[in-house]
Parts: C-alpha cells; sequence; structure tokens
C-alpha cells in the first residue's frame, strides 16, 4: 500500500529554519521520492486562531505567505496538494464526534499542550479551542487516512492522541470495516533537529517566541541575527575552550552546513570537526564561526529567496490553486465522515422508506 501523506504549518508568521530542518526537507525527499497514493500540507488558519482569535488579520495574511515559503524552499504544487483548513468543513465535524471520545484530563497531559500553555500564559484563560486543539488536528489527519507526517517532535504526542481516538473509535462504535487509518508521525533522526533551538538558545525556534531565522529573511537580516545568537556563556575569551552542546551557532551548523563550504567559506578547516575541536580546545573566537554560519545560511536561503520574488507576480495563482486544492480535500474528506457516521450509527436517510 502506497502511503497517504499530510503535514501542515499554523499561518502565525513566515516558516523559519526550524520548520526547514524538522519537517520541510523530509516533506520535499518524500515528494520527490514519489512514493505516495496522495499528498496533502495543509495551512492550518482554524488552528492557528485556537491562540489568535482576535488577530484574524495576522492569521489571514500569513496563507499566503505559508504558502510562497512552501513552494520557495521546493514544494511542488504539482505533485502536493496545499490547502487550507477551514475551507474544508468536513473537518469540524470529525472534530465534534471525536470530542466525545477524550477526556479533558488527557488533553491536559499533552506535555505540548502543557508547554505552550505556560509560553501563552493561558494558566488562568485558556480557551477551549486551544486545549482541544490537538483533537481537531487529530481529524485533520484521520480524515484523509493519513499513514505517514514528517514532522517536528513537538508533534508526537499530537500523532499520540489521534491514534488513541482511532482506537477509542474501533472500541466504541465496532465498524465493520476499517475507517481510520492508525497514523505515524516521522520524525528526524537527529534530536537537536527535531526541536531546533532558537537564537536565544533557550526555547524551539518558533514564530509565536521571536527567536527565529525566516526563511524569507534579507542578508542583513540574518547577519545582525546571527551575531546577537547564543554560543557559550563562559567562552569570553578567544583563547577560552568553548562548549558546543547547547551552542546554537554550532547546531545551525550541524542542520546547514554542507563539507564543500568548508573549501569555499573556511579553507583552514577540512571540515565541521575539526572546527568543533579547535573551539572546544580554545583559540577559536565566535565571530570566526558566526561569520562562517552566516556564509553556510546564505548559501541555503539565496535560492529560496529568488523563488520567493518569482512567486510575488503568481499571486493569485496559488490563491486559485489553494481554492482548488481545498474544494478536491473537502471531497476527500467528505467521503470517508460519511462512514464514519454509518458506522455511528448517524444514517438517518435509512428511515426513509
Ligand atoms: P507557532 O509558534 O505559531 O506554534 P511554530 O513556529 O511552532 O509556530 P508550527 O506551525 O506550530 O510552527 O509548526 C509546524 C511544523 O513545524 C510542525 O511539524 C512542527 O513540529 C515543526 N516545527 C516548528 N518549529 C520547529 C523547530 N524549532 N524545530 C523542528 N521542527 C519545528
Ligand atoms: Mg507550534
Amino acid at each position: 500500500m502506497k502511503d497517504i501523506i499530510l503535514t501542515g504549518d499554523r499561518p502565525t508568521g513566515n516558516l523559519h529554519l526550524g520548520h526547514y530542518i524538522g519537517s520541510l526537507k523530509k516533506r520535499i525527499e518524500l515528494q520527490d521520492e514519489g512514493n505516495y497514493e496522495k499528498y496533502y500540507v495543509m495551512i492550518a488558519d482554524t488552528q492557528a486562531l485556537t491562540d489568535n482569535a482576535q488577530n484574524v488579520d495576522k492569521v489571514k495574511n500569513n496563507i499566503i505567505q505559508v504558502a510562497i515559503d512552501y513552494i520557495s524552499a521546493g514544494i511542488d504544487p504539482s505533485k502536493v496538494k496545499i490547502f487550507i483548513q477551514s475551507m474544508v468543513s468536513p473537518l469540524h465535524e470529525f472534530t465534534s464526534y471525536f470530542m466525545n471520545l477524550v477526556t479533558l484530563s488527557r488533553l491536559q497531559r499533552n506535555p505540548t499542550i502543557k508547554e505552550e500553555i505556560k509560553q501563552r500564559g493561558f494558566e488562568t484563560s485558556l480557551p477551549i479551542g486551544f486545549i482541544n486543539y490537538p483533537i481537531s488536528q487529530a481529524a485533520d489527519i484521520l480524515a484523509f487516512g493519513t499513514t505517514i507526517a514528517p514532522v517536528g517532535g513537538d508533534q508526537l504526542p499530537m500523532f499520540e492522541q489521534a491514534r488513541e481516538i482511532v482506537q477509542s473509535f474501533n472500541n466504541t462504535y465496532q465498524p465493520s470495516e476499517e475507517i481510520f487509518v492508525m497514523p505515524k508521525a516521522i520524525v528526524s533522526e537527529n534530536k537537536a533537529f527535531q526541536r531546533l533551538p532558537g537564537l536565544d538558545g533557550k526555547l524551539k525556534m518558533s514564530k509565536s517566541a521571536g527567536n527565529s531565522i525566516y526563511l524569507c529573511d534579507d542578508t542583513e537580516t540574518v547577519k545582525e541575527k546571527v551575531m546577537k545568537a547564543y554560543t557559550d556563556a563562559n567562552h569570553i575569551k578567544v583563547t577560552d575552550p568553548g562548549q558546543i552542546e547547547g551552542n546554537v551557532v554550532f547546531t545551525y551548523l550541524d542542520a546547514f552546513s554542507k563539507p564543500a563550504h568548508f573549501a569555499m567559506f573556511l579553507p583552514e578547516y577540512k571540515n565541521l570537526e575539526e572546527l568543533k575541536n579547535h573551539y572546544r580546545r580554545g583559540g577559536l573566537g565566535d565571530v570566526k564561526v558566526k561569520k562562517f554560519l552566516i556564509n553556510v545560511l546564505e548559501d541555503f536561503l539565496s535560492p529560496i529567496r529568488e523563488k520567493r520574488k518569482q512567486c510575488l507576480n503568481h499571486i493569485d495563482d496559488i490563491y486559485n490553486m489553494l481554492f482548488e486544492n481545498s474544494r478536491q480535500a473537502s471531497i476527500d474528506a467528505n467521503a470517508r465522515l460519511e462512514k464514519m457516521k454509518d458506522a455511528m450509527g448517524l444514517n438517518y436517510k435509512k428511515f426513509l422508506k
């Protein structure tokens, strides 16, 4: 059986390096391997509203931004159906029925939700929609028969929740045929890439935390951000020995540098290992490493910026593509919704003689 792939992002801002290394890179690999039956990428505007109810304009305006980021980074709209969550209304129906299969205490135990509640200061003013979003996300995943999803590490608890819903649905309604498939999250083997740290070195890189390098950042912005990035608080003088662990500049080099970059930008070192060893020993200053990182990121980001410029001339085409894909996704989701309602006994048309 070929895979059905679904992933998505919240349109709360432009996509950043964390999105690329945690999910987009794998999405592009899967797209290019071509071994799938269907491939969806969802712009999760409904989910973004769960902590942005007063910020509809921000969410609305970022839909096209995220779509442009996808295409610029290498998602091919002729292979992947990018759609808008709120335009696929069956997803809301799935959510309603799934809400009866999950307890509040289960949602409160979700570690990603716990952390996000703290980060957003929602401890005493938690929107019901926000704590409910793992259920609505399960609806997105299950509605399309998703088998695999390339995501960052913070999404693992969401897939656990979705699988529990499948189990609970099957136990409760005993469907005579399989309706929901058990979905699997695919995360990077490198733990640091599952949760790329932000420039502050504390939280994960995230649109909401203001600690990101965006795929659309210009050269000057990237330079400024890298120069302020957290390295090692105890590496004060050049001669001091330095620490690699928790040093975001080295984490970003792990993620984005290629062996060829050394010959191009830093020929006195053969590879990253040599650079790390020198830093550990002492005698290598942060500025030199940061300048190298700036070159590495420029090499990675320049073609993305070029593609973005081209996209800006095709905004209407991109919107039309999103609308048409959302229409098709609604048809797909509706087919499974009908099956689900039938299995639940919500098939009142049977009463007609
Ligand atoms: P927000 O702050 O609005 O939640 P975000 O930056 O966390 O935004 P999302 O849209 O929530 O981004 O995440 C989309 C996808 O990107 C998910 O699969 C998520 O796991 C992944 N992702 C986000 N940030 C990172 C990161 N720093 N490292 C690895 N993967 C990430
Ligand atoms: Mg997030």
